[in-house]
């Protein structure tokens, strides 16, 4: 804007003699127009000497009433009408404390609302001369706001659902729990049950949607004092402040009520249910309590949630956090008993109803713990499957069972080998490897091999079990279906499930023999349903010689349990079976039944 520099009086009149006054004006001109920041001279009292090219343009540009682009004008005036009473206060002071020496230069950024929206400036003044005039810059940095403000945003935020993420839940809660007065805080922990099978089923963007909406409704039922964020895959977490854990139970229903409805995904609907976590943080508890401590109990309680089935709520107490440490600890020490031989096998005789011979025997796994002593599955199968440790113990029972039943056949004893086999195993896709790698290892016949998988992990992903079985079979290995009528798979889904043998969990056979009991009736039905699908259905669990009685009379092909003998260590085993061929058989009862009975094959 030279046109100004001669409308003012000489701006830096205390440096230049007066023959030179035009001479600096025009240079200190030519030096601000040369920046290319809107930028101004002005004297100590805020009055505008000059105004560089850029700043004329912006001006121009702006056309907003509230900025005179001119010089002689007030420029703390401008500030004030433009940016606001406190705003243009503090430019003036700040910039009359720069013109008296007091301070070395000032920046700020500052907003001013454009009709086109907000736009932000970083103001750079400098004192020039010792007269206390000042250099003022004024460079749109808008773009850089708004970038940064999106990363900002971006740090906080899950890019999915828009919702706080992780950080932001953690720091949030840090927060809350360093509040000298703080309420009760409790924390809900949300996992969506199966919600790979969606993703499986759906694809991954039906999977996203399901979030999204899902995102959605919680953020709904969430109340105004409370936060809703996502951890990260199907996880979310409410955070709600001033409620001790009877509130948050009932919260936590009303969360689960938001399943009630399907999600609508790809013009399909699918219904879906959650396992709730809650852990609270009362206003009388510890001080040195973290976020990251409470979100791990409640993910804690949400895993015993989801282990007592589907659609549960959990509530976190320190029992929960000393089971897991006791877990921990059971899986450090399994990992060094599979290692170092600590597992042993017994073997449980299977009776083949038509002949009275016991041509079988179940592999059962035991661990003869240092301290612990015989330790039976049930005391770390669990812990095996949740740990990754049941692929190395499922290889070491394959393993231990093909040798000694290989040794045995050398010695005579052609015995029929069942294995259990557990859900993990077949998930991770490796059992038919492992087991051809145990027969071959071992010399066993495939024939010779039935793979026990229970009812339950079938009816968990049938078509994947399905898949296994076939390709188990293809190489002669037989395959069983175990403890049948204990879960709740449809009967129908037989059909696809190509197994040779249903084992009829001991639950149903325990009525059994029972006067007006249906149990017989049930055993009856899942036989004749066996038969249909081309399976031998074998009774487990037979404790009395009634129960044996019966299942032989209702068809079954096999039978296993207390009655006919305990599970043994190989060498009693052997020992029981040549005493069971010197002193005949004294289930010769039982075979009596068993000739009754044209039915069993
Ligand atoms: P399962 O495969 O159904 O094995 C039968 C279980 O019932 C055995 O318990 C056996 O001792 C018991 N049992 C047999 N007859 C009777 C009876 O007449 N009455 C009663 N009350 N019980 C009887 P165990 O050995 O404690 O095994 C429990 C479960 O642990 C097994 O059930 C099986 O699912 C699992 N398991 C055992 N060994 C292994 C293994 O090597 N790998 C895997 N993954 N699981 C195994
Ligand atoms: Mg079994
Ligand atoms: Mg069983």
């Amino acid at each position: 804007m030279r046109s100004n520099v001669t409308a003012v009086a000489s701006p830096l009149d205390a440096r230049c003699n007066h023959e030179s006054d035009a001479d600096a004006a025009a240079l200190s001109g030519a030096v601000l127009d040369a920046l290319p920041s809107p930028t101004v001279l002005l004297n100590p009292d805020g009055k505008v000497l000059l105004t560089n090219s850029a700043w004329e343009a912006a001006v121009e540009t702006a056309d907003d009433d509230r900025i005179d682009g001119g010089a002689g004008v007030d420029y703390f005036a401008m500030a004030r009408r433009a940016c606001g009473k406190a705003v243009g206060e503090k430019i003036e002071d700040s910039l009359r404390a720069l013109s008296r020496g007091e301070r070395a230069s000032f920046a700020m950024d500052y907003s001013l609302q454009h009709p086109t929206g907000t736009h932000w400036y970083h103001l750079q003044a400098s004192r020039v001369d010792q007269v206390g005039q000042v250099v003022v810059t004024h460079t749109d940095v808008t773009d850089r706001v708004h970038a940064e403000r999106t990363s900002a945003w971006q740090a906080w935020h899950d890019d999915l659902t828009e919702l706080p993420n992780r950080a932001a839940l953690h720091r949030l809660i840090d927060a809350e729990l360093r509040r000298p007065d703080r309420p009760p805080i409790t924390v809900l922990f949300l996992d969506v049950d199966g919600f790979k099978d969606i993703n499986d089923s759906l694809g991954h963007e039906a999977g996203d949607d399901v979030l999204r909406q899902l995102a959605a409704r919680l953020a709904e039922r969430t109340r105004a004092e409370d936060t809703v964020g996502r951890l990260g895959g199907d996880e979310f977490v409410v955070v709600c402040r001033g409620c001790d854990t009877a509130d948050a139970e009932a919260l936590a229903h009303r969360f689960q009520s938001i399943f009630d409805e399907p999600f609508h995904v790809g013009g399909r609907t699918a219904g879906l249910t959650a396992s709730i976590g809650v852990a609270t943080v009362g206003s009388g508890d510890p001080s040195d309590i973290r976020s990251t401590d409470l979100v791990h109990d409640a993910d804690l309680a949400m895993y015993a949630a989801k282990r007592a089935g589907r659609s549960r709520i959990c509530v976190f107490s320190s029992g929960l956090r000393d089971a897991v440490q006791q877990k921990v600890l059971v899986a450090g020490e399994l990992r060094e008993a599979i290692e170092t031989d600590q597992l042993v096998l017994h073997y449980q005789p299977i009776l083949h109803l038509p002949t009275g011979q016991v041509d079988g025997v179940e592999a059962l796994v035991r661990w003869q713990h240092p301290e612990r002593g015989l330790l039976s599955p049930g005391d770390f199968i669990a812990v095996a499957e949740e740990y990754e440790l049941i692929d190395p113990l499922t290889n070491w029972v394959l393993g231990a069972a093909t040798l000694q039943a290989a040794e045995w056949a050398r010695l005579g004893l052609p015995l029929t080998l069942a294995v259990n086999v557990s859900a993990a195993t077949l998930a991770t896709g490796a059992l038919v490897d492992d087991v051809a790698g145990a027969l071959a290892a071992s010399g066993l016949p495939p024939d010779r091999l039935i793979v026990e998988l229970t009812e339950t992990t079938v009816a968990e992903d049938p078509a994947r079990a399905a898949a296994q079985f076939a390709a188990l079979r293809i190489t002669g290995v037989e395959v069983a279906i175990d403890d049948f009528g204990s879960g709740f798979s449809s009967l129908g889904q037989l059909g696809n499930i190509p197994a040779g043998v249903l084992k009829i969990d001991r639950g149903l056979v325990a009525g059994a023999g029972d006067r007006g009991n249906q149990s017989a009736a049930v055993i009856a039905a899942v036989v004749a349903l066996a038969r249909a699908f081309g399976m031998r259905a074998l009774a487990e669990g037979v404790e009395t010689v009634e129960q044996l009685t019966l299942t032989a009379a209702l068809g079954c092909t096999f039978a296993q349990g207390y009655y006919i003998a305990r599970p043994m260590p190989a060498d009693e085993l052997q020992r029981w079976l040549q005493e069971r061929a010197a002193i005949g058989d004294r289930d010769r009862r039982a075979s009596a039944a068993v000739r009754l009975s044209s039915t069993a094959h």
